[in-house]
């Protein structure tokens, strides 16, 4: 089954993610992540990404959509994958709808003060097999420790600064509108509102299962 993911950015995306890697075996894909590991390779993208995601602009369509899409050619993609931040924009929708189709959209509808209140807390778990993102309000939360496997938490670069947290919501907004009508349209959005600080990753999963994933079950593995 293939999915995407929509929301802003602290808006729990990564840990719906993992929630149906878990429980439906199929691989969790994240631009913004495929993208800080050309950074750290010192590779020719990741030095022309690096510039944009500083800056808290987009990088570039056809940047992103050459590494997904080889990504997403993998083995283990060959029954499905979720996708988280991609697409951000409209080309980057129709060029994927192009290679392949989408089953279902899920859309994570989070206010903005919630964006920059989890922007101020967060920390992700440096540990490949583990990759936790922690919040201050987490129950097991120590700073710098991650609370399941011991290995350093860090603060990602562009969460430090609030400029930069603007400045991607400001992007998200101008471009996230006209991506959720395209899949509106094609009647294959669900959205789903978070509202507190408080929200615990396994109800936005449960919501998200109940309402959207199990009904897509029939559809599994093809
Ligand atoms: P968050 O989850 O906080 O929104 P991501 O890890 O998804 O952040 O992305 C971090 C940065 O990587 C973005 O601000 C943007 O610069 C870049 N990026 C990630 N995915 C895309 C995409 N699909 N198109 C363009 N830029 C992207």
């Amino acid at each position: 089954m293939k999915l995407v993911l929509i929301a802003p950015m602290n808006g729990g995306k990564g840990s719906l993610a993992r929630g149906i890697t878990e429980k439906y075996g199929i691989p969790g894909i994240s631009t913004g992540d495929l993208l800080r590991a050309e950074i750290a390779n010192n590779t020719k993208l990741g030095k022309s990404a690096k510039e944009y995601m500083d800056g808290g602009k987009l990088v570039p369509d056809e940047l992103v959509i050459k590494m997904l899409f080889e990504r997403i050619g993998a083995v283990d993609c060959k029954n499905g994958f979720i996708l988280d931040g991609f697409p951000r924009t409209l080309a980057q929708a129709k060029a994927l709808e192009d290679v392949t189709k989408i089953d279902a959209v899920v859309h994570l509808d989070v206010p903005d003060w919630l964006v920059k209140a989890r922007a101020e807390g967060r920390e992700t778990c440096t540990a490949d097999a583990c990759g936790k993102i922690w919040s201050k309000r987490y129950e097991g939360y120590k700073p710098g420790i991650c609370g399941d496997c011991g290995a350093v938490t860090k603060k990602r670069g562009d969460d430090k600064d609030p400029a930069s947290v603007q400045k991607r919501l400001d992007e998200y907004h101008h471009q996230s509108g006209s991506v959720l009508k395209y899949y509106r349209d094609r009647g294959v959005l669900f959205t789903t509102k978070v509202e507190t600080m408080d929200v615990v990753p396994a109800e936005t999963f449960k919501i998200v299962d109940d309402g959207c994933l199990r009904k897509l079950g029939g559809r599994f593995g093809k």
